[in-house]
């Protein structure tokens, strides 16, 4: 599925529309006085006509799919949206009607009123504008985030790859898909994401690790962080947590725990995976192991890096995802 907001034309913002047509009025020309009186006019309707192109084209909120209705909660209250895009739609449609008004008052008054009507009309239209200014420049903003949305499908299957910095997530991603991982990103964060395919017996499958996203405890993380986590709940498939048990893990044995657990609160599955076994220091192993038979979980042991356990992790999550179907967990 195509990101709804690829294609989608955003116009400048409303005062940045206002300042480049006054900068534009001096070089607009025409054949006679009132040529270019009409001419100044009509580019301005063209500028405008942009804001309610934007509006008839921008994605039906009610058809989004949750992934992408989540991100757009993410940037705005959707109520606001629903507001500040009819604001923007009749704000777009007046202009253009006052601008028709007046080129037809142009045409039919003598030549010398023509800089007054179109002085006026400019005048007008610009207030129009500035009055719904707040509005049109939201909708902007949020369809300039949406728009970067890339590479991340969710409508596929996926496997979500989890854990703390370093851990080895993007490592494990490029080994579990095919081909090498394109770089992606993600609603609201500026570290790159890496998104792997796997097509097996037909059937596509996407996996895609989180940085910045599911890497460290809530507590830490800023509220745009924390409600760009709710996203995760609306890919469908199931998430991956990798534990480190290297004597280099970024987070304690005990954060790693506080944060699995709130990684198990966003999805039905959650996989546990022990990485860095060849480098595995036995004191946090032991902490790790211990904590996941205390809490009755099965775990795969893996080295990522060095590909032990991949084949039968990767055949499990295969497994899983190909009949996970879509297993949200309630919102809290
Ligand atoms: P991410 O930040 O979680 O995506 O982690 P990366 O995949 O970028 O890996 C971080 C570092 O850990 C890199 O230097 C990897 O080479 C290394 N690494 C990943 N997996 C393993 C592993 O199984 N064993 C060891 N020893 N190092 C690993």
């Amino acid at each position: 599925m195509l990101n709804p907001f690829e294609k989608l034309q955003i116009p400048p913002k409303a005062n940045q529309t206002i300042d480049t047509m006054l900068k534009r009025l001096p070089k607009i020309g025409g054949t006679t006085v009132r040529d270019r009186e009409i001419r100044r006019l009509k580019e301005y309707y063209e500028r405008i006509k942009k804001y309610y192109d934007f509006v008839e084209q921008f994605p039906k909120i009610d058809e989004l799919h949750p992934f992408y209705l989540e991100a757009t909660r993410i940037m705005t209250d959707i109520n606001k949206l629903r507001i500040c895009l009819s604001v923007t739609k009749k704000t777009s449609v007046i202009s253009m009607k006052i601008l028709k008004k007046y080129i037809n008052q142009i045409r039919k008054s003598p030549e010398n009123e023509s800089n007054r009507i179109m002085r006026q009309a400019f005048g007008r239209v610009s207030s129009v504008l500035r009055k719904s200014s707040e509005c049109i420049d939201r909708v902007i903003d949020v369809a300039k985030e949406l728009k970067k949305i890339q590479g991340i499908d969710p409508t596929l299957p996926t496997i979500v790859v989890a854990g703390p910095p370093n851990v080895g997530k993007s490592t494990l991603v490029s080994k579990i898909s095919t081909a090498k991982p394109e770089i992606a990103s993600y609603p609201f964060t500026t570290k790159e994401v890496h998104v792997g395919h796997v097509i097996l017996d037909d059937f596509r499958i996407q996996v895609i690790d989180t940085p910045g996203i599911l890497d460290r405890p809530e507590a830490e993380r800023n509220r745009i962080e924390r409600k760009a986590t709710n996203a995760i709940r609306n890919l469908n498939g199931i998430i991956v947590f990798m534990f480190d048990s290297s004597i280099s893990s970024v987070l304690s044995v005990e954060g790693q725990i506080e944060l699995f657990r709130e990684v198990k609160l966003l999805k039905k599955i959650v996989i546990p995976v022990i990485n860095k076994i060849d480098e595995k220091y036995e004191e946090y192993y032991k902490k790790i192991v211990d904590f996941l038979l205390s809490e009755g979980n099965e775990w795969h042991e893996i080295s990522a890096e060095k590909g032990i356990g991949i084949d039968k992790l990767k055949e499990e999550l295969f497994n899983l995802v190909k009949s996970s179907g879509t297993n949200e967990v309630s919102r809290d």
